[in-house]
């Protein structure tokens, strides 16, 4: 067991705060729950965890907080974190419409699992003033077959500054490492790329960006102004379930001429990725499939599994530019959804099935 540490800073109410702003798949709520297990078995400290989303899928909105205090003061709250001394952000595309930023002050640490460098991810950000750490949490996950939020947990030890390394070590190997023994090493690896890997640039509050007040998120849409049905605009959510940033790098590839329209990856697919249309298939009428809409798939690979003709292969995202400049640029509220009708017999279709439509 790690030595007792001493926190090197806390606020008036003596604790030291840390909130993670994640999509679902990427193991936030785990790395929060991990954090909570450290700072209470590992470091000495009092320490409470809890987390917030909302249906328990891929590509929802999910943040988790993380009080830790000395372990003579006990913790009497349970609010949502709002002033962060750190916050850890587990995809670059959260930069925008969701306040992530809010109350981070310039006496903060933020670590963004992005490729881009600090100074461009200050200006997505918006970031009034702090400690920026940016860590490519995706393709070091791949590397050591591990998964983001391995290398998150490591790169958050190290930009706080005082998480020991052997602290995390011990405390995934008493917690993931008896569920997965078998990716034990890996995650391992994968704490240490995070540890070993972050560029780190303080900024200083110099007017360019104004400091983000927190406040909860507004909805447009709610129970007195959805149509029948329900609209959730915000991504992973019923029908715009966008799910793109919960994919961990990995995208199924559609090969069209070897494809016998069986209609097993249709079936097999949870998100109903693939599109099919009435056409012909060697002269007989046949629904026909035009392949993945990338926008709801989320990186699963199960259709890969079940395809009988090889007509999907897996690869790494990072492979196809098309679809990695797709999921950077792409806005997380969908700005064009078109609806015919509402209710149980209506349809809509969103800008990446137009683009589909089009593509094949
Ligand atoms: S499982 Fe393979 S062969 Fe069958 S429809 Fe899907 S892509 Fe085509
Ligand atoms: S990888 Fe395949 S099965 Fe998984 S969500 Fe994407 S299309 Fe569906």
């Amino acid at each position: 067991m790690a030595a007792k540490i001493t926190l090197p800073v806390t606020n008036p109410q003596g604790y030291y705060e840390m909130r993670l702003e994640s999509i679902g798949g990427l193991g936030a709520n785990l790395s929060g729950k991990i954090l909570g297990e450290l700072g209470a078995l590992y470091l000495g400290l009092n320490s409470a965890n809890f987390a917030s989303y909302g249906s328990e899928k891929r590509g929802s909105p999910v943040k988790s907080y993380i009080r830790w205090c000395a372990p003579e003061q006990e913790i009497l709250i349970n609010s949502s974190i709002e002033t962060p001394h750190l916050l850890g952000l587990f995809h670059e595309r959260l930069a925008g419409k969701i306040p992530v930023m809010a109350g981070v002050k310039p006496d903060a640490v933020v670590i963004v699992n992005t490729d881009q460098s600090v100074d461009v991810m200050r200006d997505r950000l918006k970031m009034h003033g702090g400690t920026l750490c940016c860590i490519d949490a995706l393709n070091l996950a791949i590397e050591a077959k591990t998964r983001v939020n391995m290398v998150m947990l490591g790169a958050i030890a190290k930009a706080s500054g005082f998480i020991p390394l052997d602290a995390l070590e011990e405390v995934v190997k008493d917690t993931v490492g008896h569920k997965y023994p078998a990716a034990l090493k890996s995650n391992l690896e994968g704490i240490h790329k995070g540890y070993n890997n972050i560029t780190v640039k303080r900024f200083e509050p110099d007017g360019k960006y104004p400091y983000q007040e927190y406040k909860e998120l507004e909805r447009d849409w709610g129970y007195d102004n959805s149509p029948i049905g329900g609209i959730n605009p915000i991504y992973g959510n019923t029908i715009s379930n966008d799910l793109t940033a919960s994919r961990e790098g990995y995208i199924p590839i559609f090969k069209k001429d070897a494809c016998i329209h069986c209609g097993m990856c249709d079936t097999t697919c949870p998100d109903m990725v693939y599109q099919f249309v009435k056409g012909e298939f060697k002269g007989k009428p046949s629904m026909v499939n035009l392949g993945p809409d990338y926008h709801h798939c989320k990186g699963c690979l199960r259709c890969v599994e079940v395809c009988p003709t090889d007509a999907l292969t897996a690869a790494l995202e990072r492979d196809h530019d098309i679809w990695k400049d797709h999921v950077r640029n792409q806005d997380l509220v969908l700005e064009k959804m078109e609806f015919e009708e509402v209710g149980p017999n209506s349809w809509m279709r969103s800008e990446s099935n137009i683009e589909n439509e089009l593509k094949y």
